[in-house]
């Protein structure tokens, strides 16, 4: 229901009247009603008569990206479509599946939107590329193993082109890269998050550890010799272990990363390191460099011993100031990757 200021102003709106002289009509309206309907009243029948429909529904309000959050139900989301993946085919319990990642973004963000199996098909049907306008009705929202929004159609939801007003690829918020990075002062236990920090500390220990070649699973020692609890005595492969401290200015945390996580940030494989450590295992640390920024997703958890959150990387990339600045230049350029 509308408040009878309200309705004048729409009906001026529509009916290009002024406000005074809608007003009037409505006090007409009511004399020769004789008095037997509200001003609200009248304001309707005036307001037919001169063909403004009062009874429409107040404009459905768009979701934007920025608020688009996992368990969504009924997703109704235009965007621009900043970024659309390879495909991706993948094997799950013996069936094969496909997936295209869709980046959309509008003036608030950017969040993602996947399509499966036949769904890839629709950007053929809807001919839509990198740069286009395309609305999802009745999707819905799942968290993926990051904590990031994925927006999928599932049974119910559909794909289309769209007319919405969105803004350029170059003027839309956010920056790709650094999408849904949190503060590592409101990092909580459990969560899968991404951050920007630096890696400010490393604890200068033994980075190797005994894996079973056929298993990876850790080796405990008897008698010299290595053992897994399944393949008996073998001869041990290596894995890496990094441990340090990360910083983001908003605080810092306890940082693990194993394998090819450390190989990155030690810049060495393992079996070059291992040559490296040949005389003392400390060597490895010597050109390691502090400081340097990296974006990493992680998953934090609780050290059972130490009872300090942890962040244990499960991807990691450095930062490149100079490929950031002139993908930022490119971008308000409006020219494209
Ligand atoms: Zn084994």
């Amino acid at each position: 229901m509308f408040s009878l200021k309200e309705i004048v102003k729409e009906i001026s709106k529509v009916s290009k009247l002024s406000e005074d002289e809608v007003n009037q009509k409505i006090g007409e309206k009511q004399i020769e009603l004789s008095g037997l309907v509200s001003p609200e009243g009248a304001a309707y029948i005036v307001g037919k008569e001169l063909g403004v429909n009062l009874l429409k529904e107040p404009a459905k309000r768009r979701l934007k990206v920025k608020n688009v959050i996992p368990g969504m139900r009924s997703v109704d989301i235009a965007g621009r479509i900043v970024n659309i993946s390879d495909k991706r085919d993948f094997e799950r319990g013996g069936k094969t599946g496909s997936v295209v990642n869709i980046t959309l973004g509008d003036d608030t963000g950017v969040v993602r939107l996947s399509l499966w199996n036949g769904e890839i098909e629709l950007l053929k049907e809807l001919d839509v590329k990198e740069g286009d306008v395309v609305k999802v009705t009745g999707g819905y929202v799942k968290e993926d193993n990051r904590g990031n929004s994925e927006i999928r159609l599932g049974r119910m939801g559909k794909l289309e082109k769209s007319d919405t007003q969105i803004p350029e690829i170059k003027d839309i918020g956010g920056d790709f890269d650094t999408v849904n990075v949190k503060n590592i002062r409101d990092l909580r236990e459990g969560e899968y998050s991404k951050v920007r920090a630096s890696l400010v500390q490393v604890y200068r220990r033994n980075p190797f550890f005994e894996v079973c070649p056929t298993c990876e699973s850790r080796l405990g020692k008897e008698e010299d010799v290595w053992k897994c609890k399944d393949h008996g005595n073998v001869e041990p492969k290596y894995n890496l272990v990094l441990s340090g401290v990360i910083d983001d200015g908003s605080g810092n945390i306890r940082v693990v990363f194993f394998r090819d996580l450390a190989e990155k940030v030690f810049g060495k494989d393992t079996e070059e390191l291992k040559k490296v450590a040949s005389g003392d295992q400390l060597n490895v640390y010597e050109n390691l460099h502090l400081g340097e920024e990296f974006i990493i997703r992680g998953r934090v958890k609780k050290n059972q011993f130490t009872e300090r959150m942890e962040f244990i990387a499960n991807e990691i990339e450095s930062v490149d100031p100079k490929g950031e600045a002139e993908k930022l230049l490119r971008r308000i350029r409006g020219i494209k990757d």
